[in-house]
């Protein structure tokens, strides 16, 4: 297997950027914004709650991010990899994944850093505003989001600069560009062959 982390501020290109990693590896996607996106449609009291935190910029309660994501991890055990993308998002959530991921011989191989500047971001989200029409992609929300990130995400680059596995990327460029940036990245680590098969 080999496991990727796909990390960077909102709209750094983490969800577009892990698309191309599934099409040219056959690794699976999980992306935990993606997750509970989805799940907001079921009206449940969970997704409820978790409509609290999100549409305010703020995190999911780490035991029902990790309830959520681990149960489908462990469903692709049999993969080629799994791409992180969204998680993890503080020191603890990055503490559990390896523990969980060790305790059955997981690990992982690569963390990719995507680096954009703040004024880059910023029309970013906007842009995806206007065409998804995402409901934190609004000014206070926004606000929120790079604040938390800042105050809780951003460390775990230094985390993962310690273990050795950080990769850091100019995200500051189109998006075909960057992802040849991205392949590198990993081939520097372990080169895992580019996928041919149906997806
Ligand atoms: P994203 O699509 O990754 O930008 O995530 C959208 C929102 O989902 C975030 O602003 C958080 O409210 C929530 N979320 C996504 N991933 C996580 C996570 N790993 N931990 C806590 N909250 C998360």
């Amino acid at each position: 297997m080999y496991n990727i982390i796909v990390f960077g501020p909102p709209g750094s290109g983490k969800g577009t950027q892990s698309k191309n990693l599934v099409r040219e590896y056959g690794l699976v996607h999980l992306s935990t914004g993606q997750k509970f996106r989805m799940d907001l449609r079921d009206n449940s009291a969970i997704d409820e709650l978790i409509n609290k935190f999100m549409s305010r910029g703020y995190l999911v309660p780490d035991y029902i991010v990790l309830r959520s994501l681990f149960k489908t991890a462990l469903q692709h055990q049999q993969s080629k990899g799994l791409i992180f993308d969204g998680f993890p998002r503080n020191k603890n959530q990055a503490v559990l994944l390896k523990k969980i991921l060790n305790k059955k011989g997981m690990k992982i191989d690569k963390v990719i850093s995507l680096e954009v500047e703040e004024e880059e971001l910023i029309r970013r989200i906007m842009r995806r505003a206007r065409k998804y029409g995402r409901t934190d992609d609004v000014a206070e929300v926004i606000h929120n989001r790079f604040v938390v990130y800042e105050a809780e995400t951003l460390q775990l680059k230094e985390y993962y600069k310690k273990a050795g596995i950080l990769c850091s990327v100019s995200g500051m460029a189109p998006i075909p560009v960057v992802f040849e940036r991205i392949k590198r990245c990993i081939n520097y680590g372990k080169a895992i062959k580019p996928y041919r098969g149906k997806l």
